[in-house]
């Protein structure tokens, strides 16, 4: 049986994908109406609960995670008993903004400038080196756009420390980038890699909303360099699972922003845009099996639907349209579902997109 903490989309999806391959699963997550309620043996509870923890050190074969903001100690209390990939040391990376940009730096991937502050005067010395507009984010704890200020003159600073002081920051220079990617890259147990094409994120308030993949017109050099990002950043964290990397493309430079330690919004294409989804090489990478293919099947898109539910029926008149509906109570910023198109030709593809987005505009 494989263990998953959290039981939301992620793990949803994680179980789709793992009842072809004969896998069973369990999960731990705090709300009896999470969305992997029905595929998953559910124990609803706390993170830290001792008892869900050891029932599932007692019961699964392996161990994963669906976010990053687990407790480390958590990963760490099953990990004395039964495998935890990615291993619980990685958790300390990824929930750590400044950790992951020192990361990053060292491996070769640049960052966004940055300063690490706690203190009212040190966030003023931080904006005044790192220059105006500045991002201010919470080193912990911030996903999806929460946690972060922009500041754009020195006056904005009060705002900033009544929003944010009092816990540790990065301030990052804000960039004027082209636009967003991802790399996502999956190594398993016996250290064999794959790396999925680079895809293009377009964000709307921090959320992701739409994703095109293969990036549009992307150099083969970018796609050559993110994939050597992954490959050495997995190296050195002796990692086991898929990792997803956010990335800045100015010109024909990559910035690394953050990694997400798991599955990742911006690789749901690849449940019908791959040969091997992110979801199915999850599960192989952890249970030691051989990876699948990471070939796109032509070119696809991804559409969010948050928030609120579109009229289904319409989006299902789109031709090839794939929709993945999460089973979760519609609410303001909430990721409820999405939908997938793939094509072969990709005007088409862009004119069944816009019609998609039609409707949830
Ligand atoms: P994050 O939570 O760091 O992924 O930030 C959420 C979104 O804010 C990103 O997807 C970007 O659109 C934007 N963003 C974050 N950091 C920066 C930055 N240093 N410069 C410009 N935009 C940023």
């Amino acid at each position: 049986m494989i263990g998953v903490l959290g039981g939301g989309q992620l793990a949803r999806m994680l179980a789709l994908a793992g009842y072809p391959l004969g896998e069973r699963f369990a999960a731990v997550d705090p709300s009896p109406e999470c969305g992997v309620r029905d595929l998953a043996h559910l124990i609803v509870a706390p993170y830290d609960d001792p008892v869900a923890l050891d029932w599932m050190a007692e019961h699964c074969d392996v161990v994963t995670y669906e976010f990053e903001r687990v407790p480390a100690a958590s990963a760490r209390r099953i990990a004395e008993r039964t495998p935890v990939h990615p291993r619980p040391a990685v958790l300390d990376v990824a929930q750590d903004r400044g950790g992951e940009k020192e990361l990053f730096s060292r491996l070769g991937l640049a960052t966004p400038a940055f300063v690490a502050v706690s203190t009212r005067a040190e966030l003023e010395a931080a904006v005044a080196s790192v220059s105006i507009p500045a991002l201010v984010k919470t080193r912990r704890e911030g996903y999806d756009g929460k946690g972060q200020f922009m500041v754009r003159a020195r006056a904005d600073l009060d705002g900033c420390w009544d929003e944010l002081g009092g816990k540790d920051l990065v301030v990052e220079a804000r960039v004027d980038f082209d636009r967003e990617l991802s790399v996502l890259a999956v190594r398993s147990t016996t250290g064999e890699t794959v790396v999925y094409p680079v895809v293009e994120n377009v964000h709307r308030q921090g959320i992701l909303r739409v994703s095109r993949a293969p990036a549009p017109a992307l150099a083969h050099e970018l796609q050559s360099a993110a994939e050597s990002h992954a490959r050495s950043i997995m190296a050195e964290l002796d990692y086991v699972g898929v990792l997803a990397i956010e990335l800045f493309q100015l010109g024909d430079q990559l910035l690394g922003n953050e990694m997400a330690p798991r599955v990742h919004n911006s690789g749901h294409w690849t449940i019908e845009g791959t040969v091997t989804s992110q979801f199915a090489n999850h599960l192989r990478a952890i249970t030691g099996r051989p990876l699948g293919s990471t070939r796109a099947l032509g070119h696809s898109a991804l559409v969010n639907l948050i928030g609120v539910l579109p009229d289904l029926d319409e989006v299902l008149r789109v031709e090839g349209a794939h929709l993945h509906l999460y089973d979760k109570e519609p609410r303001a910023g909430r990721k409820l579902g999405h939908v997938t198109l793939v094509g072969d030709d990709p005007e088409d593809l862009e004119e069944r997109l816009g019609r998609v987005l039609a409707l949830v505009d």
